[in-house]
């Protein structure tokens, strides 16, 4: 399972998403992943806008 390093929530077969080879020694080349849409700082309650018609 792939997991977005952003939002750390999985991702699922069909979502874009893109790699993200880490080139770290110590992990010996881990593949990370992330969301292809932007993903991360999803609110969590709806924001107060004040809109002036
Ligand atoms: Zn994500």
């Amino acid at each position: 399972m792939k997991i977005g390093i952003h939002c750390d929530q999985s991702i699922k077969d069909g979502e874009g998403y893109m790699e993200i080879d880490k080139m770290s020694p110590s992990a010996g080349g881990t593949t990370l992943y992330r969301h292809d849409r932007s993903c991360k700082a999803v609110p969590t309650q709806t924001t107060q806008v004040s809109v002036h018609h």
